[in-house]
């Protein structure tokens, strides 16, 4: 983060902007700076930590309170066997060289990125490839100039110890989805055995980056939403589709990058299923849900892509992925979520390693009548031949596929097991009709996985602008960090006492409101634009006379003048988006 660059509005780029103004007005900055610093880990303050709560407040709009999604919370440190089962610790994995006079560590595959070639192509070299590359670019150390040893795979998963004992290995998770599979049973219980059904944990993951310098967007540890969707792969329909059919994805295809051209192709969900280019309905449901959430936040459509992800590109786990993409100023287009269909792979893992059964009862609508080839021994034949032995040749019989006896018979006329013969007319192979109730299956998983520090810096991009030469931040207004200024037009002649009792009234009804009477009110209202401030209410010499007050919007710069009483009311239908600002009352002309 590049806070200290001073620079005017209009010359630097919107990172730098950014991350100035966070760290003035408080949205966040890196960690520890009083010790030098710390890359890769970032502190929220009093209002970046409201914008990042509002900004999952909307995940949870979406899918928690709209889809029904289950929420749940687990631990951020897990045994060394729960991301060995999960194959973590063998992919987890990324090239890393390190600098041979300075001996500072750098991802191999950025710094090939800066030499053209894309991490697409990077990501199916072996490391001895990369080596040839680095060292065919002549990439040197960017801190010393330096030459690069050897490159390495380094694993990118903090490690730790559980206990006081150096055996007992544990993880930071680098993701949340795994906490998931590993209580799937639990979970499943809660949803009341009943597929399809979701969970979504919001939490801290922990990723030991090698050399993080993109401020928000590559942490060491950072915030993960990771919605894992259970459904039966036999019943894969989506019964929430024809919600979202009709929204249009822009998609760069894999045929469309493997020509090396960046051009999208706009499909809506339902052409991108019917032409096979997003196999699950599950999956395409939840892209088009996080476009929809993209958009809440302040980031449009058109500024949005689909990346599908080619196989060498894909997470170990995953069958079909995509990335969702939002273009920013200073990096171009970053992921901020990515979407993966990991089919049983997770569970599957979870129960080899684990050996508990996880699959699930599937009792058929219809139970469904089988016939089988059955395999009896007629003991009346094997009794004289054998004597004492026979019920051992008859066991050692029945566990031969009854298919390979009737085969044999057939055949030969006779089987041997183990060393006895038994002749075909010491048997009886016949067909048996069985009524079949229902099947055990493990079920099938998509997953949209969110960055919200991601999600926090694209509304912030998105919300930043210049207005007269001014920093206005104008986030949609449901994720405003603060909803509402109260300003006293002087702290004097009870304005501030006045303007206090408007303060309390609309913080008991729940709106989250900042008291401000410091200098003059041009300058608090350039200081709540510049924080994105919704609205503003002031309290003047006439609200002692007829009980009104001016509201300000934040956007527009507009002023209308609105009894007291009526506040509480029309704040609530307003960020609840039912009313527009010019609804509030009457306009003041300026
Ligand atoms: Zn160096």
């Amino acid at each position: 983060m590049n806070g200290e660059v001073k620079c005017s509005k209009s010359e630097c780029d919107k990172f730098t902007a950014i991350n100035e103004l966070a760290k003035r007005r408080g949205f966040f900055w890196s960690s520890f700076e009083i010790y030098g610093g710390s890359g890769g880990f970032v502190t929220y303050g009093p209002l970046g930590t409201r914008l990042k709560q509002n900004v999952e407040a909307k995940l949870r709009e979406l899918f928690v309170k709209q889809i029904g999604i289950y929420e749940m919370e687990s631990s951020v440190i897990a045994p060394g066997k729960v991301f060995e089962a999960s194959g973590h610790v063998d992919h987890f994995k990324e090239p890393m060289v390190e600098c041979q006079n300075c001996h500072s560590r750098f991802r191999a595959d950025h710094l090939l990125e800066e030499k053209g070639i894309s991490s697409a192509e990077a990501e199916k070299m072996t490391l001895q490839e990369i080596g040839q590359e680095i060292e065919r670019h002549g990439a040197v150390c960017p801190d010393c100039g330096g030459k690069f040893g050897e490159t390495q795979r380094y694993l990118t998963m903090f490690e730790t110890t559980i206990g006081p004992y150096s055996g007992s290995v544990g993880y930071g998770r680098p993701e949340a989805a795994q906490n998931i599979f590993v209580e799937f049973n639990r979970l499943y219980t809660a949803a009341r055995e009943r597929l399809p059904f979701g969970v979504i944990q919001i939490g801290h993951a922990l990723r030991n980056e090698i050399s993080p310098r993109q401020g928000l967007i590559r942490l060491r540890e950072f915030t993960i939403s990771d919605l894992e969707f259970f459904f039966d792969p036999e019943e894969p329909s989506c019964k929430l589709l024809s919600e979202v059919e009709n929204e249009v994805l822009p998609i760069l295809l894999c045929e469309t990058r493997l020509k090396e051209c960046e051009d999208t192709t706009d499909l809506t969900v339902r052409e991108a299923l019917d032409r096979k280019i997003i196999c699950s309905e599950w999956q395409a449901f939840f892209m088009a849900m996080a476009k929809k959430l993209l958009v809440s936040l302040g980031v449009p459509a058109n500024k949005q892509r689909v990346i599908e992800k080619l196989t060498w590109e894909k997470a170990h786990y995953s069958s079909q992925s995509f990335d969702q993409e939002v273009l920013v100023d200073r990096w171009g287009w970053v992921e901020v979520s990515g979407h993966a269909y990991r089919t049983d792979y997770d569970l599957t893992c979870h129960m080899k390693a684990s050996g508990v059964d996880m699959s699930v009862y599937k009792e058929y609508v219809n139970p469904v009548e089988k016939e089988e080839l059955v395999v009896k021994p007629i003991m009346a034949k094997l009794g004289p031949v054998y004597k004492g032995e026979a019920a051992k040749v008859a066991a050692l019989l029945d566990k031969v596929p009854a298919q390979e006896v009737s085969d044999a018979m057939q055949k030969d006329g006779f089987i041997i097991v183990d060393r006895y013969t038994v002749k075909a007319d010491q048997v009886d192979v016949g067909k048996q009709k069985t009524i079949v109730h229902g099947t055990r299956f493990v079920p099938h998983v998509v997953e949209p996985s969110f960055g919200s520090d991601r999600l926090f810096y694209v509304a912030l991009e998105y919300a930043y602008g210049i207005k007269e030469d001014r920093v206005v931040l104008s986030f949609p207004r449901s994720i405003a960090p603060i909803q509402i200024g109260i300003y006293p037009l002087m702290s004097k002649d009870g304005l501030d006492d006045k303007a206090r009792v408007v303060q309390r009234m609309l913080a008991k009804e729940g709106f989250m409101v900042e008291f401000d009477e410091t200098g003059s009110i041009g300058r608090r209202y350039a200081r709540s634009d510049e924080a994105g401030v919704q609205l503003g209410i002031t309290v003047d010499y006439d609200s002692f006379k007829d009980e009104t007050v001016t509201i300000r919007d934040r956007d527009s710069w507009q002023q209308v003048r609105t009894p007291i009483k009526d506040l509480p009311e029309l704040m609530h239908y307003y960020f609840q988006g039912k009313l527009n600002f010019k609804d509030l009352g009457r306009l003041i002309e300026s």
